[in-house]
């Protein structure tokens, strides 16, 4: 079988279907089934669900009121039933001539002529012809591919593809699963008896079978990529840990547990002659930004140049005062690099990364691009890893050989996500936030009070705290968002006599961001106005207000990242979510749970949940292979016996796993390069 003969057109809509290759026909499986094997009598067929009915033509005609459409009445001797057509063609009301013999398939409901199908399949018979023996399979498609086109490709694929195992027979037993082969034959057409709730919920033990052999193709795929990593040489940075110790001791804090539990994670991998690639995860305002600068301590005092990346001007700019201030007094020379500097400061932070004077480098991905060269570049952090993507992993290792990567994530990972789609990454958690710290609380509140909330501004300011103020997200247009901020700070501007406001968007200058964000560090301005921009990372201790309005268009990730913006201090903080109802079921869930939940990690579980992996942060960006069949919750225990097979292939019989990843992978190339 060869795809490249069909016709261009067919082709082409075949791969918007993720269909390349005729293999990936045999994968491409029923989304439903309809059941034509059994004959429902008209007197006795259930109302409301599909079912098959035969019968022949009584009476047809098309009639013009209330609206043109076409009517005809079919009876079986036991009862009689309305086939209605809204649109129809000439030759659909051949099929339907009075006297002809029809199997209908359709939902059958009351209706003003009385029961009727509309719009059913219909199927012209003679008295002999025999019902299906198979359920009927229905495939996800496209505009332009119709399903009898498509299941004969499927039928084709299934007869000239080899099926036969990939899996030595052993493991399939203790499994208890069945044969491949066996198993997408039965899903392409499973037989009438099976109970029809193990198919459509993907319980039958054939379901199991491709949903653990995807699974497993993700787990090979991913310890390949790991064992290709291992076999790069990266620095070995083991220094007596001078640096490190100095920054400790000019801290006006002690280091949590889980700061040091982490920090010794690192220094192990550090030392080895492999690039480290470490996943830090830890809630907001957990403390990470301390761990990378003395993840950096060691690397400097090794004699290596260290780039922290940051997703957002605003937050590189925040973490280079950050670290100048921490290590500057160490003789440590830290410059920053974005994409707003002027020429000249330009050209002299790229030297000082090229001479290597410059120990580190802070800056978004104007890193990564143009012309930034390292002389030794022994370390990069990643600051808020789920906004960069594979491809940007990619540009930084070819920026300096392989160094270790040290990536920062405030969103955390549910146990089955961190088995399954970072189960490349090593994870060091920081669990606990640094003392005194007194938590959140949140208030929902419907727009219509708007008012009291200026009235809850003044009172903070009076007490010397700050505040922010998020305006909506409004996907639909961005002159639309940037509207409303500016009408916003204008308003809020008049009413708040006395209080400084300032105004914060994504379409400022960025030397203009920068200026509002020092005011607000100052305390110049007492609320900042601003966009989703100060979602990630901004740390102002000081402010302890946090208003969202139309929280109810924000995802969880979003709201609990910008609720981390306060709370940082010892003060007090109160987070107020505006909504404006109505609100739909989702909206209405989501702030249900970030109302009643503070913990990252909670919320996030109930993030997968509401959304499915897809969505949540940075899956989609990891470059690991979606799952289509698999569900990581409800499969969980499907996915540890994936991750304990994959293990045991690799050991035993690399070809095993070659042939598997073949079938289920076949261009994972670009994984393994991270
Ligand atoms: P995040 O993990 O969200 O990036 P940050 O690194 O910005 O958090 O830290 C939040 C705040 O907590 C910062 O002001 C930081 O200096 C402070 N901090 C970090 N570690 C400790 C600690 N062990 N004790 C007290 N404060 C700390
Ligand atoms: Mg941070």
């Amino acid at each position: 079988m060869d795809l490249t003969l069909l016709p261009p057109g067919i082709q082409t809509r075949l791969l918007k279907l993720g269909i390349s290759r005729p293999f990936d026909l045999v994968l491409h499986l029923p989304s439903r089934y309809e059941d034509e094997t059994q004959l429902y009598p008209l007197a006795d067929a259930p109302i409301g669900t599909p079912v098959l009915v035969e019968g022949e033509v009584q009476s047809a005609e098309t009639t013009f009121r209330p609206k043109k459409q076409f009517v005809a009445r079919i009876s079986d001797g036991t009862g009689t039933l309305v086939v209605r057509l809204i649109n129809f063609y000439p030759n659909q009301v051949k099929q339907l001539a009075v006297g002809k013999r029809v199997r209908l398939y359709g939902e059958i409901r009351h209706g003003f002529w009385g029961d009727e199908m509309v719009h059913p399949k219909v199927k012209n018979v003679g008295e002999s012809n025999g019902l299906n023996e198979a359920l009927t399979p229905v495939y996800p498609t496209v505009a332009g591919l119709a399903q009898a086109p498509l299941t004969k490709l499927i039928a084709k694929a299934l007869t000239s593809c080899h099926l036969s195992d990939t899996l030595p027979t052993a493991l399939i037993h203790d499994l208890g699963l069945p044969a491949f082969a066996d198993s997408v034959r039965f899903l392409h057409h499973p037989t009438p008896d099976v109970a029809r709730v193990q198919l459509t919920e993907r319980l039958h033990p054939t379901w199991r079978r491709v949903k653990f052999d995807e699974l497993l193709a993700q787990q090979l795929s991913l310890r390949m990529a790991r064992a290709v990593r291992r076999e790069r040489s990266a620095p070995k940075i083991a220094p007596p840990g001078r640096l490190a110790a100095q920054l400790v001791a000019s801290l006006p804090f002690g280091l949590t547990k889980a700061q040091n539990r982490v920090l010794l994670e690192i220094a192990k991998d550090l030392k080895q002659p492999h690039p480290m690639q470490r996943l830090l995860q830890g809630d907001v305002g957990a403390g990470k930004t301390i761990v990378a600068a003395i993840a950096a301590c060691h690397a400097i005092e090794a004699g290596y140049q260290v780039a922290l990346l940051a997703p957002t001007e605003i937050l590189a700019e925040q973490h280079y005062r950050k670290l100048s201030q921490w290590l500057t007094p160490l003789g440590i020379k830290v410059v920053w690099l974005t994409g707003s500097l002027k020429a000249k400061e330009k050209r002299a932070a790229l030297e000082d990364a090229a001479l290597g004077t410059a120990s580190l480098v802070c800056g978004t991905h104007a890193i990564f691009q143009s012309s930034v060269e390292f002389k030794r570049l022994g370390l990069a952090v990643v600051d808020e890893q789920h906004r960069f993507g594979v491809a940007q992993r990619l540009a930084l290792r070819e920026k300096g050989g392989s160094p270790h990567q040290l990536m920062m994530s405030a969103t955390p990972i549910p146990r089955t996500l961190a088995m399954s789609f970072y189960a490349d990454l090593d994870v060091s958690v920081i669990d606990e936030l640094p003392p005194g710290r007194t938590p959140i609380v949140t208030k929902l509140i419907s727009d219509a009070r708007r008012d009291e909330i200026t009235e809850r501004i003044a009172a903070k300011v009076g007490e010397g705290r700050q505040v922010y103020w998020v305006c909506p997200l409004i996907e639909e247009s961005e002159a639309l968002q940037l509207q409303t901020a500016v009408d916003t700070h204008a308003q809020l501007s008049e009413e708040l006599e006395g209080i400084k406001v300032g105004l914060l968007h994504g379409r400022m200058k960025p030397d203009e961001k920068a200026a509002i964000m020092q005011a607000f560090i100052a305390n110049e301005i007492q609320l900042l106005v601003a966009t989703t921009v100060i979602e990630v990372g901004v740390d102002v201790p000081n402010a302890s207000l946090m208003v969202i309005e139309h929280a109810e268009r924000m995802g969880l990730a979003q709201l609990h990242q910008l609720r981390g913006r306060v709370g940082r201090g010892a003060h007090a903080s109160l987070c107020i979510l505006l909504y404006s109802g109505p609100l739909g079921d989702t909206a209405k869930e989501r702030l249900k749970v970030i109302y009643e939940n503070t913990d990252g990690f909670v919320i996030a579980n109930e993030d997968l949940r509401i959304r499915g992996p897809g969505e949540l942060a940075g899956v989609r960006q990891s470059g690991v292979p979606m799952l289509r069949f698999a569900d990581l919750e409800a499969d969980a225990d499907l996915l540890e016996a994936a991750r304990e097979a994959a293990g045991q292939l690799l050991s035993q019989d690399r070809t095993i796993a070659e042939a598997h990843l073949q079938r289920w992978l076949p261009g994972r190339e670009a994984l393994l390069k991270v």
